[in-house]
């Protein structure tokens, strides 16, 4: 079988082959590779080519593909059943789990993606504050919510004016820039009685990485405190990445709510919301706003989560940031070497390089870059055998798993591209 001929049939079955836009390539003018397998830092496409990966399911691998100690877990888990609709050990443990890992999340609910996760978190933070309006970074992707999806980054940018959401229901999303405090306390200033939450990814990783400039994450918890507003920490990639305790324990802010997904999965779908124990039981059944799942709390997602969270208190974290920013450092050094105007952003094991000439702290500015170039670069380098996001607004990760000699390979077929 090849990618070429599974690509056909699948576009007669799904809009374009894919269930996800992304996965289609069209933002590097390509047609997708099918997978055949993964494991540590590598993919096999159906026709046996190899890959070193740097996208990573977009996140969830950190402790890289098949982890034997995850996989183990999730052996066990199958020959329990896999589904039961009722509690389980594992929900409680994972939830254990992550209250250490991450002690704003006293209280949490256990739902099967991202989306899941902040479209119930905003739900919860309307209920309790009685407030409809929720602040949104223009660029910030949240999943595919409607109140989310006004100027969304991510795959959700492709889709002006997002056909198919209520105005309705965006009228509620005020909009600002990421690191625009000003525009920020402006909504307050407008609307301060009416705004139940901003949500925010504490760093943004869905239009390119783009870091929290000084100052910008504190300022909007004290915006909340002061309009008695919920902050919500969109960690769907940050959590467990950028530290074991999340952004919110690397920048030291303390959001009311939190929303996981990608990594909390193990490569299962999971998401989670939770934060202040006072808030969160206005959940069903201890209150009134509802939300449910038929396969929530999943045996083997919780035993695959469980495990992957275990293996990464295993792991040096500062190593692997130390090594990826070395990584990406050189990476860019080689661009630049080839007359690109280039510019880095890094965070622990997650980094973007732009094709810009001004460094990149917002959408405008990720928007602004040169896709062009960046597709001349992702089919050269996927032509050598490395798997990166075929979209230039999006984040490569490195793993615990990657090994030198894997980087040092990466490097050497950045050194063989020509613009
Ligand atoms: C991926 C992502 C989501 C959505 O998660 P899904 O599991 O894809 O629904 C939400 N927020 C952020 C920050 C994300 O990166």
């Amino acid at each position: 079988m090849d990618s070429k001929t599974l690509y056909a049939r699948a576009q007669q079955l799904m809009p374009g082959g894919v269930n996800s836009p992304l996965r289609a390539c069209r933002y590097v003018n390509s047609e997708p590779v099918f997978i055949d397998r993964a494991a540590g830092a590598y993919l096999w496409d159906v026709e046996g080519r190899q890959y070193i990966d740097y996208v990573l399911s977009w996140g969830p691998m950190l402790l890289g593909h098949c982890d034997p100690e995850v996989a183990e877990a999730v052996y066990v888990a199958v020959n329990k059943g896999t589904s039961y609709g009722a509690p389980c050990e594992g929900e409680v443990s994972l939830a254990e789990e992550i209250t250490k890992l991450i002690p704003s999340m006293e209280m949490m609910r256990m739902v099967s993606s991202g989306t899941e996760a902040t479209m119930s978190a905003l739900r919860l933070a309307r209920g309790y504050t009685g407030r409809d309006k929720v602040v949104k970074f223009i660029g910030n992707y949240h999943g595919h919510n409607d109140a989310f999806l006004a100027a969304a980054g991510s795959a959700a940018q492709a889709v002006p004016g997002t056909p198919g959401v209520p105005d309705d229901i965006v009228k509620h999303t005020l909009l600002a820039h990421y690191n625009d405090l000003e525009a920020v306390k402006a909504h307050f200033k407008e609307s301060g009685d009416e705004i139940a939450c901003v949500i925010v990814e504490p760093a943004a990783g869905n239009m390119g990485l783009v870091l929290p400039e000084d100052g910008f994450l504190q300022g909007l918890r004290d915006l909340c405190t002061k309009h008695g507003a919920l902050l919500i920490f969109d960690e769907v990639i940050t959590g467990f990445r950028v530290s074991l305790g999340g952004a919110q324990q690397r920048y030291g802010i303390t959001p009311d709510l939190t929303t996981l997904g990608k990594i909390i999965g193990g490569g299962f779908p999971v998401g989670c919301y939770g934060g202040k124990k006072e808030i969160m039981e206005h959940m069903a059944p201890c209150g009134g706003v509802f939300q449910a799942g038929t396969l929530s709390g999943n045996p083997v997602a919780m035993a695959a989560g469980l495990a992957t969270l275990k293996v990464l208190q295993k792991r040096d974290y500062d190593a692997l940031e130390a090594r990826t920013r070395e990584f990406a450092t050189a990476l860019t050094g080689i661009l630049k070497d080839k007359g690109q105007a280039v510019t880095l952003n890094h965070i622990a094991s997650a980094f973007t390089i732009y094709f810009s000439e001004v460094p990149v702290t917002n959408m405008a500015e990720s928007s602004a870059c040169n896709g062009d170039l960046y597709a001349t670069f992702w089919k050269q380098m996927q032509a050598q055998g490395i798997n990166l996001a075929p979209a230039g607004f999006e984040c490569a990760f490195t793993s615990f798993v990657h090994t030198d000699e894997d980087l040092e390979k990466t490097l050497e077929a950045a050194r063989n591209v020509t613009f």
